[in-house]
């Protein structure tokens, strides 16, 4: 094997022979000359520390696959680490009367930069740097090998984009193996169905991290008046209509998104006419309805990434606490508020403390009822906190 050799700068072998899994450029002594997906051997004082993959394009120039000198980068490698992902997969999570699950966690899964998810018997893969895409037709090969029923697969490349996990990019999709995939794929989870536009939809299509607290909702809307904010294709606003929600009020500013939790409600035997469903800014809507004297009292709020560099964290730590706080002035008395973050760079302490401040400001006590993350199927390595990117807390006003 011809492996490029790259010295670290001084003390950064540390946080990679800690399990860290990102060389930025900077830290690199001599940025080479080589293609994407060149593997290389990171070096401290000429001295083996980790091996990667190179990126000529992103700022993660080298993601680690391997700290073991002895193990070569190649196509039983790659099988390997799929392999190992897949396995117990299934028996980790809740698959009843569910057939969508993410089967490849990026660093999570040891695969820095692939993510695989799973749609009803097709495949979604997003390869999140250019310098995957060598090694493709390894991971192609190790799903058809390794998740039986595979309908096919499709690819969706989001090169240049280093934030696996706040990717809301739109892009359109390839057929890389099996059956050509529908432009929508029906798929279950918990007994309810969706719609997912695997081709051209938002991230993979669906936003399958949610899964867990959609179904907490569920359980939670009985008989209460629901504002769904930042409601994508209607994955909490269906759940709450199937809970028993007095009335669902889905915003999003994507229509497309919008014309498909309308199709959602429907699918899911739930008139849609008896709710409402809004393209419009979820920061003009609830200032709307603060001046119209409207309430809820169930609030559910799960934006985008606001942090999209490290620079940006406390701008966006503010626009988590003024979002809370305006939507804390229209929701009932003892009603509930649902609160997510997306943002890897904002550690949960720094939501909590941003919920908190939001609390502190609208003149509401909260009470913390659930405090949830990701589920299992996307995997964190302790060795990279950035990897626990969701947060999803229910407050209830008291
Ligand atoms: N809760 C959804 C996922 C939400 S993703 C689910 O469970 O599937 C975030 C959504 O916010 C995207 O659909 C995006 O279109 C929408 N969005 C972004 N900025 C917005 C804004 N200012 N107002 C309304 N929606 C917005």
């Amino acid at each position: 094997m011809n492996v490029v050799k790259l010295e670290l700068a001084r003390g950064l072998g540390r946080h990679l022979r800690a399990g860290h899994p990102w060389v930025f450029r900077k830290a690199l002594e001599h940025v080479p000359k080589i293609p994407p997906g060149c593997v290389v051997d990171l070096t401290e004082n000429g001295k083996f520390v980790a091996r990667g993959y190179y990126d000529p394009h992103s700022a993660i120039a080298v993601r680690v696959l391997t700290r073991d000198a002895r193990e070569a980068v190649d196509a039983a490698f790659i099988t390997r680490r799929v392999r190992q992902a897949l396995a117990g997969r299934q028996a980790l999570i809740d698959l009843t009367d569910t057939d969508s699950y993410r089967l490849i966690h990026g660093e999570g899964d040891g695969l820095p930069g692939v993510v695989v998810d799973l749609y009803a018997g097709w495949a979604v893969m997003k390869l999140y740097s250019a310098g995957l895409t060598p090694y493709r037709p390894l991971i192609l090969e190790a799903l058809k090998a390794g998740v039986p029923g595979l309908k096919g697969v499709i690819g969706r490349d989001e090169v240049g984009r280093d934030d696996v996990d706040e990717d809301e990019g739109r892009g359109s999709g390839k057929m890389l193996y099996g059956h050509e995939a529908p432009e929508q794929i029906a798929i279950r989870e918990r007994g309810a169905t969706f719609l997912v536009d695997a081709w051209r939809g938002q991230k993979t299509g669906f936003f399958l991290d949610q899964r867990e607290n959609r179904y907490l909702i569920r359980r939670l809307a009985k008989g209460r008046d629901v504002l769904n904010c930042f409601s994508f294709s209607g994955g909490f606003s269906v759940n709450a209509a199937l809970g028993g929600a007095n009335s669902v009020f889905s915003v999003d500013l994507d229509p497309d998104a919008i014309a498909l939790a309308r199709e959602n409600f429907t699918r899911n035997g739930l008139p849609a006419e008896k709710h409402d469903f809004l393209a419009a800014d979820v920061f003009k809507i609830i200032q709307s309805f603060k001046e119209e004297g409207r309430t809820f009292d169930l609030i559910i709020l799960d934006p985008p990434a606001f942090a999209k560099s490290q620079r940006a964290v406390q701008a966006a730590i503010d626009g988590y606490a003024s979002l809370n706080r305006q939507a804390l002035g229209i929701l009932r008395p003892g009603g509930l508020l649902a609160t997510a973050s997306c943002s890897a760079r904002v550690s949960p302490l720094d939501f909590m403390g941003a919920v908190r401040e939001a609390s502190f400001k609208a003149g509401v006590d909260l009470a913390l009822v659930e405090e949830r993350y990701q589920p299992p199927d996307h995997p964190v390595r302790l060795q990279f906190p950035e990897g626990k990117y969701l947060k999803f807390y229910v407050l209830q006003s008291v």
